[in-house]
């Protein structure tokens, strides 16, 4: 059984003059108990938008249009504002891109965490501040009890980044999703919160979600990949599958930007231009504009994402795998 399961999910953004940008355009993957799945794309390619989609985030001009997004397989899409509230936090662990974080400026760390632990379980003040500090020692904060009554200004990027984990672990969530979580962080930090991260997911067993532009990442953290652009799955399955039987073009591309991930790809050089606007994406196979490889019949239809048969757990959306494709 799935942590996370989303099926079909539509996120369309109703824009001026009758446009719709189509964000997320029929995405559906899982994520099993434990395990750690990566959304791999540039920014533009709908990952975020997928993790707003699931945590029902999505305000106007937004709105998810289809799609079902079940949480240990119940649908929590159509819940009111309440329902999902307790959900987020309780249920669901969320941690954003450092200069994005909840965290907020007015009040001490130590407010926020018992804010959020009383918010979510019948504890009373002096209980919270005790599991607070506990917590803020699990995530490797020197001088929890000092740190507790500091404002996040007076800490690091990455000391703000381990509150907003201990935030995020407090009411033992049995799924994680990260967006960009170390993104703004210097590389050796990186590591660190990325480890960190790994080291709670395996203590208190939580599925992650791991949201990055960066495939480098996630190859030392992720169990699964799945590539998007243009609002849709363009390639998905295991990491070493994905990194050593690479398909799609555009997540050569990806791995081409890495100097040494996977010395056995073919080199393209990096990916021309830049990913279209969700509400001018071209005919046909969204990467049509900036593929090396663009055929005809490429500008026709959007391919299906199709399983290999070598391998089932492997899926890619390109004509070059389409073997029902007539060639012309
Ligand atoms: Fe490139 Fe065509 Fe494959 Fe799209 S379907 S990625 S344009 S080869
Ligand atoms: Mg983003």
């Amino acid at each position: 059984e799935s942590v996370l399961d989303v099926a079909n999910l539509k996120t369309y953004f109703y824009l001026e003059k009758e446009k719709v940008a189509k964000a997320v355009d029929g995405v559906s993957f899982h994520v099993s108990p434990g395990e750690t799945v990566a959304i791999v794309g540039e920014s533009g390619s709908g990952k975020s938008i997928t993790a707003l989609s699931i945590m029902q985030l999505i305000n106007k001009p937004g709105e998810i249009i289809d799609g079902t997004v079940k949480l240990h397989n119940e649908e929590i899409q159509n819940l009111t504002s309440k329902q999902i509230t307790k959900i987020r936090g309780n249920d669901i662990g969320m941690i954003f891109q450092e200069p994005m974080t909840s965290l907020n400026p007015v009040y001490t760390i130590g407010n926020q965490i018992i804010e959020m632990l009383r918010k979510h379980k019948k504890i009373n003040k002096q209980e919270a501040r005790i599991k607070a500090i506990h917590l803020l020692k699990l995530v490797g904060i020197p001088r929890a009890e000092q740190v507790i009554d500091e404002y996040p200004h007076q800490l690091s990027g990455g000391m703000r980044q381990r509150v907003m984990i201990a935030m995020a672990i407090s009411c033992d969530p049995k799924l994680l999703i990260a967006d960009e979580p170390t993104t703004a962080l210097d590389v050796t930090i990186q590591a660190q919160i990325l480890d960190l991260l790994q080291e709670m997911k395996e203590k208190f067993h939580m599925a992650v979600l791991l949201i990055t532009h960066d495939i480098g990442v996630v190859s030392e953290y992720a169990d699964r990949i799945i590539v998007m652009y243009g609002g849709q799955i363009v390639e998905e399955g295991t990491v070493s599958e994905l990194l050593h039987h690479t398909k799609h073009p555009y997540t050569k591309g990806l791995l081409e930007s890495l100097p040494d991930i996977n010395q056995d790809i073919e080199r393209l050089g990096t990916i021309k231009g830049s990913v279209p606007p969700a509400y001018d994406f071209p005919i046909g196979c969204r990467f049509s504009t900036r593929c090396p490889y663009v055929m005809e019949e490429c500008k026709q239809a959007i391919p299906k994402l199709t399983k290999m048969e070598e391998n089932n757990n492997h899926a890619v959306r390109c004509y070059l795998y389409q073997e029902e494709v007539v060639k012309k």
